[in-house]
């Protein structure tokens, strides 16, 4: 086995894990779960068909079989809802004190917590992502969100200094496929709690979680127009960053997308939040604890598909430990399960979508192109649906674009520094500047790291770790604003002097 990759060094024999860590199936059941074959928009507090009649599918990559059909809103649609939230805003939000506004938002929190096997469920059918991960992360963090903003809402004249501050008005959020709840709950939980309403765009490949929050709101008898979610594609969300009523547009995507939107709301009042692009530097120290960092790397990008803007795509690892950390990574490896996502067992879920699909299929071919060495996990893809497996690259130049473009799937390209400086330098050569992590036994020397890495976070000794108290938000090309924490809630208040 070792000679498939060059540098592996070590003495010791690949190990053969054989049978070990075979498991028998163990589905989550779903026949509890119904997904109501279509979906309309949910504007003013009640679900209308849209202007166009027009419906989209989505469909379970992990199968390729659709599962309900949605709601395209076009211009028409994405007005009715700016208007509901800002009769909502003058109406009722704006004016609610803040106690009271906690008290729905709490009911939220409660009912995302009480829904959260159906919720993660269906995340992980419309998504691909295996639901040890919808079920672990994506569901306590979305109600953590809620719940912590809750807490804010009644305590926001301590939260700026004793400035004086003022809600913005209409939010309009545009959110992507890779965390669709808790992406909305990102967004919308501060919104409410600074007494702003909402119009929400989920991603067109993952509406459904939305749609049940939607349901929830309902539930939780927010008043009408609070929050509006309209579902569709780039159009929808372009129609929606461009309405003139909207006063804030809280965006993450790609960057792409997100150069378009600040070109739309530029020369206006809006404000505008960017959660961008990554690609991360995962940087390991030879004194670093190396089977912790290894579960770090493997959690850090192959956990979920490397579907995370913050994922650690680029492996930094200190000179003298390459080859010991690439053996143990490719033997840890070995042993990931890809397969149905709604197995409780599988670790690597299906790639979102066909185009994504294309897109990491491309990226992995120009790294071959540019003489780097691939590895990829021997496991066996599932016929139908979108399957890549967890793969690393060694030997990749700082030049090459498996370097430096965000492939936003289960690869790893993996370069090697011989000294903290090198390891810096290296580390902030990217247009990206999101994420970061150091793997060293020397508290000394991840402070001095972290002080300098133009990444909006740093972990250390830990990767892909979030709480809703914790700032989150990138430096550089992968955006401005801050979600989440003290600073998250500036991005939905005007501050006074
Ligand atoms: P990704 O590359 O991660 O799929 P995108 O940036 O394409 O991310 O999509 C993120 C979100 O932005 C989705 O909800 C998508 O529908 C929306 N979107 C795509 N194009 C535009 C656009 N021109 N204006 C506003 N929103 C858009």
């Amino acid at each position: 086995m070792s000679a498939e990759i060059t540098k592996t060094g070590e003495a010791l024999p690949a190990l053969d894990f054989g049978h070990a860590w075979e498991y028998a199936p163990s589905p989550e059941a779903t026949d509890h779960v119904r997904i109501a074959p279509r979906h309309e928009l949910f504007v003013g507090g009640a679900w209308r068909q849209p202007h166009s009649s027009r419906y989209f599918d989505t469909i379970s990559p992990s199968t390729e079989q659709k599962l309900a059909e949605v709601a395209e809103a076009d211009e028409r649609d994405v007005d009715d809802a700016v208007q509901a939230a800002r009769r909502a805003y003058d109406r009722y939000w704006s004016r609610m004190p803040g106690r009271e506004r906690a008290k729905f938002i709490f009911r939220i929190a409660r009912a995302i917590q009480e829904k959260a096997r159906e919720l993660a469920i269906v995340e992980t059918m419309d998504g691909g992502k295996p639901i040890k991960e919808s079920r672990d992360v994506d569901l306590p963090l979305a109600a953590a969100h809620f719940f912590y903003h809750a807490g804010w809402a009644d305590k926001l004249d301590y939260a700026f200094q004793g400035r004086a501050w003022r809600p913005l008005g209409v939010a309009g959020q545009i959110i992507p496929w890779n965390f669709p709840l808790l992406m909305a709950a990102w967004k919308v939980a501060p919104a409410l709690a600074c007494g702003n309403t909402v119009v929400l765009k989920p991603a067109e490949t993952t509406p459904l979680t939305a749609l049940l929050l939607a349901r929830i709101v309902e539930e939780a008898e927010l008043p009408p127009g609070v929050v509006n979610v309209v579902t569709g594609a780039g159009a929808t969300g372009a129609a929606l960053a461009a309405h003139p009523g909207v006063d804030k547009v809280a965006f993450t995507g790609s960057t792409d997308v997100g150069k378009k939107i600040q070109r739309a709301v530029a020369g206006t009042k809006k404000k505008l939040t960017l959660e961008l692009g990554g690609k991360a530097a995962n940087i390991v120290f030879a004194d670093a604890p190396i089977d912790q960092a290894i579960e770090g790397i493997v959690g850090g990008i192959y956990f979920n598909q490397g579907h995370v803007c913050c994922a650690g795509s680029r492996l930094l690892v200190e000179e003298s430990v390459h080859d010991l950390v690439v053996r143990k990574l490719r033997d840890r490896m070995a042993t990931l399960r890809l397969g149905d996502p709604l197995d409780k067992n599988t670790d690597v879920g299906a790639i979102n979508s066909g185009a994504q699909l294309a897109r990491i299929r491309e990226l992995v071919a120009a790294g071959e192109e540019d003489g780097a060495e691939r590895y990829s996990a021997p496991c066996a893809l599932p016929g139908k649906g979108f399957w890549f497996a967890p793969t690393f690259f060694t030997g990749v130049a700082q030049s090459s674009r498996i370097a430096r473009e965000e492939i936003f799937g289960p690869v790893l390209s993996i370069l090697t520094f011989r000294t903290p400086e090198e390891a810096l330098e290296k580390a902030n050569n990217t247009m990206y500047g999101l994420s970061a992590g150091i793997w060293s036994d020397k508290g000394a020397k991840i402070f001095w790291m972290a002080q300098r890495l133009k990444a909006g976070v740093v972990w250390g000794n830990t990767y892909n770790k979030f709480d809703p108290s914790s700032p989150f938000g990138g430096y550089k090309e992968s955006g401005f604003g801050r979600e989440g924490g003290r600073q998250g809630l500036l991005a939905y208040t005007e501050v006074g002097q």
